[in-house]
């Protein structure tokens, strides 16, 4: 049975995205979650997953949100960011289904001085589900892993209760991961903070599972967000393995793997740890610098292989009159990145075994 049969094409809120998630553990795959901050990325991951068989996550981060409202409009208050994250979501709505594969809507890194934008989004959520008793959005991330760990719950079940209401999945982060540019060596180390604790993950499953079971922890096992070249970031995804089953001794579950882990910060990493973490529960990884740069390269790819006839309106090297039209057209070029991009998403569903899966 193919997961087409137990959820529908389509963006997918509430139970669906409850059964999408349960399925990908059971079958020990993960869904990339793509950065996305244009109708052209955003079609570029569909057309990705579409090819793949496999659903995907499309996701806005608050600077990504503003941008896809433009650049040309204030975002005081986060207005802009909410806005572009309002306008990617009804865009992704309304092609989705045509690419025929479930989608996850989702909005990324939340922290705590960006909460008007989160509230921004959740008001529109509401509005959506007033009318058609579903969230506009599939799932929110709320970052306050830079909070103590009591006030990161504390305002998580806050949000969490609001969200329960509308079916809305919620995300957070614990731990930190890591982001400096050179690679600080961290592998002797196992502070509290670079590896989130086993406790650390009972006490906030205890807290969310009182509500929903429609949340994700998002926790540190080492890695960082950036580029590092492979081998040089010390992961511990096996630690995901030790809470599992700390959290379900302590509470006598059933399940080998009751929690849904998100992977942040997996740039540069072997598929070894990527294996090892998706087998240990993680069901959702972002990706956002590696599509950045694919997408960067189809357009650097174009620009070297017809410079000449990219100087100038016309002229060319078949003829000083040739027009360059079909060369300029932002259509070309810009395809040519969505073309790479579309690569670089397959690739990093082949890489969480989310192939052939529909
Ligand atoms: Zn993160």
């Amino acid at each position: 049975m193919g997961l087409l049969d137990i959820v529908p094409a389509g963006v997918i809120t509430g139970d669906n995205l409850r059964k999408l998630y349960a399925y990908a553990s059971k079958h020990a795959f993960a869904i990339p979650a793509i950065n996305c901050t244009s109708s052209s990325t955003i079609n570029a991951a569909l057309e990705a997953a579409r090819d793949n068989k496999s659903p995907i996550i499309i996701q806005f981060s608050n600077g990504g949100a503003a941008f896809y409202a433009g650049k040309g409009i204030s975002n005081k208050g986060e207005a802009a960011s909410i806005l572009g994250a309002v306008a990617g979501a009804h865009h992704v709505r309304q092609v989705a289904k045509s690419y025929g594969i479930p989608v996850i809507l989702h909005s990324d890194h939340c922290a705590k001085k960006l909460l008007p934008w989160f509230d921004g989004m959740l008001a529109a959520d509401e509005e959506y589900f007033a009318k058609h008793g579903e969230p506009l959005f599939s799932s929110h991330m709320l970052d306050l892993s830079e909070d103590s760990k009591e006030e990161n719950i504390e305002i998580c079940v806050k949000y969490l209760e609001r969200m329960a209401k509308i079916n809305c999945h919620l995300e957070m982060e614990i731990g930190i991961t890591g982001g400096e540019e050179d690679g600080v060596d961290n592998s002797e180390v196992d502070n509290a903070s670079l590896y989130t604790q086993p406790q650390d993950i009972l006490d906030i499953y205890n807290a969310f599972s009182k509500i929903t079971d429609l949340f994700s922890i998002a926790a540190a096992f080492g890695n960082v967000h950036g580029v590092y070249a492979p081998g040089n970031v010390k992961l511990h995804p096996e630690l995901l393995g030790k809470h599992q089953e700390f959290v379900k001794k302590e509470l006598g579950l059933e399940s080998d793997k009751p929690v849904w882990f998100v992977f942040h910060g997996g740039s540069g990493s072997t598929e070894q740890d990527i294996a090892t973490a998706v087998n240990f529960g993680v069901v959702k990884m972002n990706v956002d610098t590696d599509t950045q740069w694919a997408y960067w390269a189809g357009i650097r790819n174009f620009y070297e292989a017809k410079k000449g006839y990219l100087q100038g309106q016309v002229g060319n090297p078949d003829g000083a009159n040739k027009p360059n039209k079909k060369f300029y057209d932002p259509r070309v070029w810009v395809r040519e990145a969505e073309k790479t991009m579309v690569d670089r998403v397959q690739q990093a569903c082949k890489d969480l075994g989310n192939v052939n899966v529909l």
